[in-house]
């Protein structure tokens, strides 16, 4: 990765610690690089605040960590960013739910109260056939259990305030995948 993420200038942002923090959260979810927040939620809305834009469309699963909702219900649509909820167990609701403005899919599987499951594999699929990005919340399984990203998804958050911290004494929010995602979820809309 370039300059931004590579160089300790400014601790805040980058400092030894954190490298070796993100090369070992990278290596457990199998990704090219990590990106550490400051909570789950920011490790959620961050890349989705700078990946789309005005008039972009969401297709999101049903029953989602509550301030996801909230991100996608009531944040979102004030700057013009659309979310269709679906039945996530049931894959053709994926291509219904598409529009030629779906620019990303996200997921949740199991998903936080219910526990129901996406076929990850199929809908990474069909997204890429679509140029659509995939990113899912795979706090509930830990990387200990599920690795996305070798499923083809795009974006893997985590709340490290769960499993990874452990403790009760942590928050924090992990993203990985592919440097060149991450850069884009950080620094630029494009
Ligand atoms: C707790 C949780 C989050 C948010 O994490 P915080 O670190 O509390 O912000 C996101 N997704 C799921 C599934 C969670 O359980």
């Amino acid at each position: 990765m370039n300059d931004e993420f590579e160089s300790s200038l400014y601790s805040r942002g980058q400092n030894p610690t954190l490298t070796i923090l993100r090369k070992k959260l990278a290596a457990l979810d199998g990704a090219e690089d990590a990106l550490l927040f400051s909570s789950g939620i920011s490790a959620i809305s961050v890349p989705i605040l700078s990946l789309l834009k005005s008039g972009d469309h969401i297709i999101a699963v049903d029953n989602l960590y509550s301030w996801t909702i909230k991100l996608f219900k009531d944040f979102l649509p004030k700057f013009g960013i659309t979310t269709t909820f679906i039945d996530g167990t049931v894959f053709e609701n994926f291509g219904q739910a598409a529009t030629p403005q779906t620019r990303l899919i996200y997921l949740e599987s199991p998903n936080t109260f219910c526990y129901e499951l996406q076929d990850i594999r199929k809908v990474t699929d069909f997204a890429k056939s679509r140029g659509i990005i995939t990113m899912i919340d795979n706090s509930y399984c830990s990387p200990l259990y599920q690795q996305p990203i070798s499923m083809g998804v795009d974006l893997v958050a985590q709340s490290a305030t769960k499993y990874i911290g452990g403790h009760s004494d942590v928050v924090a929010g992990v993203l990985t995948g592919s440097k060149a995602v991450l850069k884009k979820s950080l620094i630029t809309s494009s």
